[in-house]
């Protein structure tokens, strides 16, 4: 075609896991607009704001268009050549000094499977660890934890496309309207063909406005809560007997533990009357069928973990699991969290969740990869930052992350980055994570490369590459192929496809998959072979463990609760028109959404004196922001709710590091603050 005529290029969307297709309109080389038709899986026509507006991201004046190393403590441009063989020589200099596992790196959600396939290998393959991780660890790691122990497989059990014909969802810790909106479309839609719709959230989330039943818990009481409503479930002889003789093993432990759960005593740790306990219950075991949603409500505390487990022994005990409409279901965050988990960019599985520390499955890898791979699982995101400090860490590389912005306690984190010998960011933009580098390198945007994306349902989908990449940006999997090439390990790829190949061959979920099998519809893993279509729902004759497990889990509490000092509980999540911090570069997004609002309870604005409006300075024990509040009864008294998005009021930089025993997930959901004026 001629450059001046429109084309058209089918993609999925780069924001949130709900994975939404759309066309971008290109003129010119240039995306000028974004269209849909009614053939895309997930949202036929439909497209959330950010879908719709936030590809002008790609345009940005900001975008990273050249490398740059760091000279006389200042980032300057510099040729792809200087720039690889500098980071060849100093990853070679590190290893041979302190040895393989000096070396880490973090992978992405945001960039394709085949990216994340490449990045794990380089780094199991060329440097020698597993000290890979990517940014699942902040957001679902305790999904994957927890359903992989309860069922086997730690992903969402269900489909998108049967929301809308569900009987009953139980819709926990999931602010979908905004962090999912085309899912949150679907659920409303649920509830106007008649599905009962229970909402637990501690805010006044928009879902409450379509809820039967509003359970507005204390923050971080998710566990007592579950097991007050199975107390009652099962006093009322409402569990699925047939269900749990036949499909599920340690029932009597789970038993026992239930007894001390009473309602009365639920409701005063939860603040939850025991009359709506009594209706959740009813509502949820009585249903023909009823299907479990959440999201970081329910990870992203000092027992996530434990609260994903909990609400897999509710799901097992009514037999609300392996059937259509009937489930449980962790909204995965974002666009390619579910492919970096699958791609093995965890530093305790290769791709398929395949065990490092398993010989057979080891040789497996190593026949493919034609090396000798370390047996010794590699360092969590948070132990990454601990070493540096430590001085075991001295150099990592980083993929598509930023997370001096986003992870938690995140001074401690840059002080975590600063004491690194030699720090490598690869983005799209000059983060604040890569403001602290050596070196950067300037990755391609999604619609200036080809490969897959793996939604939160498991879905595979193309990325078509729309037009060439800005300046002289390149592929992520290109360039971590070049850097291989310099340190001697030829990874011979010549396209995306190739990629995929190579991981079908080795990961069963995806054996199946091949790119020209995808077209617009995509696959949904596992996809067994090349004769097999793909799996809607999961654990249908049983589960992929064999048996369902039930764990009794023992209610625990937040690591910091409010105190004398520090009275206000502040919880974090997002706002419907950004996705992270990388909508912020998008001028459309930011226009609609420029700032921080921190939500106040009136009863609390009125105690402190401070007005709607007014900006305030919110301080915990990790430190001080500055943020216009507004006064509003969504959030309980007692309680701050803010979101992350914003350079000027960052607030992870007062978020609690504490972390989940099990996955490592940092408590983004609850610490301690208190709010002054200024
Ligand atoms: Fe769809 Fe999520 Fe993209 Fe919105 S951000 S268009 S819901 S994939």
């Amino acid at each position: 075609g001629r450059p001046w005529e429109l084309k058209k290029v089918r993609t999925t969307c780069p924001f949130c896991g709900t994975g939404c297709g759309f066309d971008l309109n290109v003129r010119d080389g240039k995306i000028v607009g974004v269209t849909t038709d009614a053939s895309a899986p997930v949202n036929g026509r439909f497209l959330c704001v950010k879908g719709r507006f936030g590809i002008d991201l790609v345009h940005s004046p900001e975008r990273l268009t050249t490398p740059l190393i760091r000279k006389n403590n200042e980032l300057v441009e510099a040729e792809w050549d200087e720039a690889l063989e500098l980071i060849a020589s100093k990853f070679k200099e590190i290893k041979n000094k302190y040895g393989a596992d000096s070396l880490g790196a973090l992978s992405s959600a945001r960039c394709t499977n085949e990216d994340n396939y490449v990045m794990q290998k380089f780094m199991r393959v060329v440097i020698g660890t597993n000290n890979v991780d990517h940014c699942a660890r902040v957001c679902h790691a305790p999904s994957v934890a927890g359903l992989a122990t309860s069922f086997g497989s730690g992903a969402m059990t269900n489909s998108i496309k049967e929301i809308p014909d569900s009987k009953v969802i139980f819709a926990i810790g999931t602010n979908a309207t905004e962090a999912h909106p085309i899912i949150g479309t679907k659920i409303k839609q649920a509830v106007r063909n008649g599905c009962r719709l229970i909402v637990v959230d501690p805010r006044r989330i928009e879902l409450v406005n379509h809820a039967e039943l509003w359970l507005r818990l204390k923050p971080g009481t998710d566990i007592a809560l579950i097991n007050g409503i199975m107390q009652i479930i099962l006093a009322h002889g409402w569990e699925d007997k047939a269900f749990i003789e036949e499909r599920t093993t340690g029932f009597e432990n789970l038993r026992e533990l239930l007894r001390e759960y009473t309602p009365d005593k639920v409701s005063k740790i939860t603040g939850v009357p025991e009359e709506q306990l009594y209706r959740a219950a009813e509502i949820y075991a009585c249903a023909e069928r009823a299907q479990i949603f959440y999201t970081l409500g329910i990870t992203e505390h000092t027992h996530g973990t434990d609260n994903v487990m909990s609400l897999a022994n509710l799901a097992m005990l009514t037999g609300n699991v392996g059937k259509e409409n009937s489930g449980v279901n962790p909204l995965r965050g974002q666009n390619n969290v579910q492919g970096g988990c699958d791609m093995g960019a965890l530093p305790n599985v290769y791709p398929g969740y395949q065990q490092v520390t398993d010989p057979g499955v080891r040789r497996k890898f190593e026949g493919a990869w034609g090396v000798t791979l370390s047996a010794q699982k590699g360092y969590m995101i948070p132990d990454m930052f601990e070493a540096s400090l430590a001085g075991q860490l001295k150099a990592m590389y980083i993929m598509g992350e930023d997370p001096a912005t986003t992870d938690a306690d995140s001074n401690h984190v840059r002080r975590g980055l600063q004491a690194l010998d030699f720090l490598v960011v690869q983005d799209i933009f000059l983060t604040e994570t890569a403001k602290l580098a050596d070196v950067v390198l300037p990755g391609a945007s999604f619609a200036e490369k080809t490969g897959t994306f793996t939604n939160t349902e498991r879905r595979v989908q193309m990325v078509n590459q729309a037009i060439d990449p800005v300046g002289n940006a390149k592929a992520d999997w290109k360039i971590i192929c070049d850097l291989a090439a310099i340190m001697g390990h030829h990874f011979d790829y010549e396209a995306p496809a190739e990629i995929m190949k190579e991981i079908s061959s080795l990961t069963p979920q995806y054996a199946g998959i091949r790119h020209e099998r995808l077209g617009i519809k995509g696959m949904q893993w596992p996809v067994f072979g090349e004769d097999h279509e793909g799996t809607p729902y999961l654990h249908k004759d049983k589960f992929t463990r064999g048996k369902g497990l039930f764990m009794p889990i023992e209610a625990a509490y937040a690591k910091e609760m409010p105190d004398e000092e520090y009275p206000l509980l502040l919880s974090t999540g997002r706002k419907l028109q950004h996705y992270n911090v990388s909508t912020l570069y998008s001028a459309s997004l930011f226009e609609h959404a420029p700032e921080e609002l921190a939500e106040v309870n009136p009863l609390d604005a009125e105690k402190l004196g401070i007005k709607d409006g007014e900006i305030v300075a919110v301080a915990s024990r990790r430190g001080e922001i500055r943020s216009r509040i507004v006064v509003t009864d969504k959030v309980l008294p007692g309680m701050v709710f803010m979101t992350f998005h914003y350079k000027d009021a960052p607030a992870n930089f007062i978020t609690s590091g504490a972390c989940d025993k099990v996955s490592g997930t940092y408590e983004y959901k609850v610490c301690a603050v208190k709010i002054k004026k200024i």
